[in-house]
């Protein structure tokens, strides 16, 4: 642990620079190292291991030996993995101060988010996933079957998928690194994880704890980072590997497909969105808008569920937007280690340069910029982007269709329900939504015409380690959470007996 110059009493932390590979913990082949930059300084940090081919060989070499040897009889023995998990989750627990001021200085996040989704969330998710192993039915009666003439009885066994690479994003990455990992390694397989290279720390802190603190056999959890991504690509093609399991953006998703597509790799992605919040007419707009725009600055905008197209009865624009307006001009943003502070820096420059060009398309395209729109005055170091109101955007225009991924609100009038319902689901996206109301059996009936893989209905979120997340169309392919996130993991083999067995 090294404290950088830059600390200033704030505790900055260099994180762990070094891989997990084969169960110890090493620098690249070669010794090459890449820069972590800190986004609301936009100084380095620190570095972290710049993985080489040879390295991923060995990983993907590791991970195979390791399952397909059954190490420690890991496929088979779910008390062993979920002693080994809950060794994780403890050394979580104990390096979470550690963890908390690594998060701030990679992400750039507010330190009050690290009390919620960036670290308290993953460290309780840790803590979940062992019982639902426990609890899963891994070999079930399924009844008896009849077909062509024969019938027999059936036992349906749930079996690992083998190797799996887990390929995480930058904007929350302890909690998708955990997300991915700890449920493909309760259902028994062996996985190689690939955090973001913008935010490799929280990734490498979780394989130091693995390596240190834990009794995981080596080879069955490995993480692994590179600063170029066609290195890392060798984990979607490489035909000892088993699955992908992907959070991150649809085009790179697109890349991911099409690597896995000749080796048939089962895949689960979670990609980008574009998702609508509908508020209705007899929604109180007093209390529903402000929550709404600070559901999309915070994490700036960094969110993937983030409802950042909002749509108004016409009648109510101007004071729909008076109040988003006000909201938005008073969202506490910047100094990310602030307890008051809701949204940091963009994550990088060429983030930050993204939304920018995409506010200023969006006024060339006809909208009206009512806040906000460029870089802080106040803040002239750090990605900083002001909270962004825009008006009468045109949902077919590039704004209105593209992932923006900045503090931008977008607001766009409708006249009738149903015209608000086409705008919705006339994207390529499907991954979440929001619905507000004066009456809950309102927004119930909106919500039911929405398509998208989640959807609040008079609740703002809907995240839960119990309730399925993931996206439908081009916002990706299968779930997280609960008995449907854990199956994702599994192979289930249909097994068939003589009837007579009926009993057993
Ligand atoms: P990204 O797609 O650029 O990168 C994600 C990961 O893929 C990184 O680890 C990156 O190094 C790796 N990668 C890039 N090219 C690769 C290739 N050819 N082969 C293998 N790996 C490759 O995404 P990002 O910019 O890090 O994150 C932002 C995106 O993540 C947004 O689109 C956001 O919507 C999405 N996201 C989705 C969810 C969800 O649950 N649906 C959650 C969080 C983030």
């Amino acid at each position: 642990m090294t404290t950088t110059a830059a600390d200033g009493g704030t505790g900055v932390l260099a994180g762990e620079q070094r891989m997990l590979i084969d169960g110890g913990l090493t620098g690249a082949s070669g010794g090459a190292t890449f820069e972590v930059i800190n986004p609301a300084t936009e100084e380095v940090a620190g570095v972290a291991a710049d993985g080489t081919p040879a390295d991923f060989d060995r990983a993907v070499t590791a991970a195979r030996r390791a399952f397909d040897a059954n190490a420690g009889n890991w496929r088979d023995d779910v008390e062993f993995r979920a002693r080994c998990i809950t060794q994780l989750r403890d050394g979580l627990v104990r390096a979470q101060e550690r963890l908390r001021r690594i998060l701030v200085t990679e992400i750039g996040t507010p330190i009050a988010m690290t009390y919620g989704i960036q670290l308290a969330f993953p460290i309780e998710e840790a803590g979940y996933w062992p019982n639902q192993a426990r609890n899963f039915e891994f070999l079930r009666d399924a009844g008896t079957h009849s077909g062509l003439g024969r019938t027999f009885r059936q036992k349906l066994q749930y079996i690992p998928v083998g190797v799996v690479a887990a390929i995480t994003p930058w904007n929350a990455p302890l909690y998708l690194n955990v997300t991915e990992s700890v449920p493909a390694l309760l259902a028994g397989n062996a996985v190689i994880l690939k955090p973001a290279q913008l935010t490799p720390w929280a990734g490498l802190e979780l394989g130091r704890i693995a390596a240190e603190e834990t009794d995981l056999p080596p080879g069955i959890f490995q993480v692994i980072v590179s600063n170029d991504n066609e290195v890392a690509a060798v984990l979607t093609a490489d035909p000892r590997v088993d699955m992908v399991t992907f959070t991150g953006s649809t085009a790179v998703g697109r890349k991911i497909l099409a690597a896995a597509a000749p080796t048939v790799k089962k895949t689960v992605m979670e990609l980008g969105g574009k998702s609508t919040h509908i508020v209705l007419d007899d929604a109180d707009l007093a209390q529903v808008l402000p929550r709404a725009a600070g559901g999309v600055c915070t994490m700036s905008g960094q969110g993937c569920t983030n409802a950042t197209r909002i749509l108004l009865p016409r009648g109510k624009l101007a004071e729909g937007l008076a109040i988003l307006k006000a909201s938005m001009d008073q969202f506490p943003y910047g100094d990310p280690w602030d307890m008051r502070t809701y949204s940091g820096p963009a994550i990088s420059e060429v983030q930050r340069a993204k939304v920018l060009d995409l506010i200023e398309g969006a006024v060339t395209a006809g909208a009206t910029l009512v806040t906000g729109g460029g870089k802080p005055a106040h803040l002239p170091t750090g990605y900083y982007i002001e909270p962004t109101l825009l008006s009468d955007v045109d949902p077919r225009s590039t704004i209105g269709q593209e992932e923006t991924f900045g503090p931008v609100v977008t607001v766009t009038p409708y006249d009738t329900e149903d015209e608000a319902v086409a705008i919705a689901n006339d994207t390529v996206y499907g991954l979440a939504g929001q619905i507000s109301s004066g009456d809950d059996e309102h927004a119930l009936a909106v919500a039911l015409k929405i398509r998208t893989g989640t959807i609040g209905a008079n609740v703002g979120g809907t995240f839960s380690m119990t309730s399925p997340l993931g996206g439908v169309r081009q916002s990706g392919l299968g779930r997280r959470y609960g008995d449907h996130g854990f199956e994702e993991y599994l192979e289930v083999k249909a097994i068939g007996l003589p009837a007579r067995l009926t009993q057993r």
